[in-house]
């Protein structure tokens, strides 16, 4: 068989079966082309991708900026190390700077590696500034943080751990949004808080304005650094740039990825001056980090992000969808709950929703299920009312057939 003639989902669901590792739970549909909210597999079929915000996410697939911006960087230069210094990469850092609360930028490639980098400096800051001892991290249950081993210790769910160990020491889970727990967790070897604005793997889970209040005092007096893994919830997601502005707090260090490329991999760590200056030249490092292909794409990422007024139209479509949702939690007695925030929605489901999720698939609509039954909405922010009364039509003739 001529491997670049295979383009169909059957073929090249049964060559991927034979040579790809099976690690992903993954549907039988190859998707081959992708535009805005729409993506198409390899029979030709068109889908609505309202789960593209774990990845692509905000300005849906290849957008022309992005698009743009990448070829023209492709033909200019593709990869440097970062021996030299890499122009935008500078640029990009600078505009993270400029519109978040952190004086400094690390580049890598995944949101694993940015916490493990983040890991890596709070430690480092913590000894250098507080003494030896100080080194243990508090992470919350549900949480999610990567797959590397210090990530699957840090994420505080056994069913990513088992069988991996034994695994780095120095970790301690304590339940999300309980702040007494988190109180009394806390003890003379911690060094820092590592949690997710919005728990995103975990079943969109949140917490109030009062929570994170009190987590940014306990960590003042305490001395304790708070890292914010915004992988999931950054970049838009929540109607805000960054979902720690939603809350009235600030980390003293941030990991980005997923969306910071515009579907191009690129992780980022951001801390204020102080932690950031714990890192010394020779500390941490990676090959790919910050390439100016990635650079680029995410320059082109934040332009369009923070200058096109796209953050007001993901809180309104937010709230849009939301009112939908809501109105079909009140018809179909198996939602149980419709939560989130901005554009990072969920029902909770009173049973499995891994069967909703493929009946979506099979009328066109792209959705998943975190936490067994919990059915995730991550569109891109640039969706239109068309697009949320599409997929809401789809979901509710859907819960129909489910006969609930
Ligand atoms: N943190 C959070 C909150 C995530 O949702 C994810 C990915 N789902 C990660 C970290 C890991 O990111 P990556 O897959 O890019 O390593």
């Amino acid at each position: 068989m001529e491997k670049d003639q295979i383009r169909s989902n059957q073929a090249l669901v049964e060559q991927g079966k034979q040579v790809v590792m099976n690690t992903y739970g993954r549907l039988p549909i190859a998707l081959v082309r992708g535009q805005g909210a729409t993506v198409w597999d390899a029979d030709g079929r068109s889908y609505l991708d309202f789960l593209a915000g774990i990845a692509v996410n905000a300005l849906g697939h290849c957008h022309p900026q992005v698009v743009a911006a990448l070829q023209a960087q492709a033909a200019e230069l593709i990869h440097v190390s970062n021996l030299y210094w890499i122009e935008p990469q500078v640029k990009l850092a600078q505009l993270l700077v400029d519109h978040s609360f952190a004086d400094k930028v690390f580049f890598c490639n995944s949101g694993a590696e940015a916490n493990e980098g983040a890991i890596k400096l709070a430690r480092k800051y913590a000894k250098k500034t507080w003494g030896p001892n100080k080194y243990e991290i508090i992470t919350m249950e549900k949480s999610f943080h990567g797959r590397t081993l210090a990530t699957i210790t840090a994420t505080a769910q056994p069913k990513y751990q088992k069988d991996f160990d034994p695994l780095p020491a120095g970790f301690r889970y304590v339940p999300f949004g309980d702040l007494a727990a988190l109180e009394s967790a806390i003890g003379p070897q911690t060094c820092a808080i590592l949690v997710e604005p919005v728990q995103g793997e975990g079943g969109v889970n949140i917490a109030d304005q009062a929570y994170w209040q009190g987590v940014q005092k306990l960590a003042a007096e305490k001395q304790v650094l708070l890292i914010f893994d915004e992988v999931q919830t950054g970049f838009g997601r929540t109607g805000k740039l960054f979902a720690y502005e939603n809350f009235g707090v600030q980390p003293q260090i941030m990991t980005l990825a997923k969306a910071l490329g515009g579907g191009a991999p690129i992780g980022a760590l951001l801390a204020t001056d102080e932690v950031a200056n714990a890192f010394q030249p020779g500390d941490h490092a990676t090959t790919f980090g910050g390439n100016p292909l990635v650079t680029a794409a995410g320059l082109a990422v934040m332009n369009v992000l923070v200058n096109e007024g796209l953050l007001a139209h993901t809180e309104k479509i937010g709230a849009y969808f939301r009112s939908k949702l809501e109105d079909l939690a009140a018809r179909f007695s198996l939602i149980r709950e419709v939560r989130g925030l901005g554009l990072m929605l969920a029902c909770e489901l009173d049973r499995d929703g891994a069967p909703i999720v493929a009946a979506c698939l099979e009328k066109g609509l792209i959705i998943n299920c975190t936490a067994g039954s919990v059915l995730r909405f991550v569109p891109p922010l640039i969706i239109s009312e068309a697009d949320v009364d599409q997929a809401v039509a789809i979901l509710e003739q859907v819960l129909t057939e489910a006969g609930a």
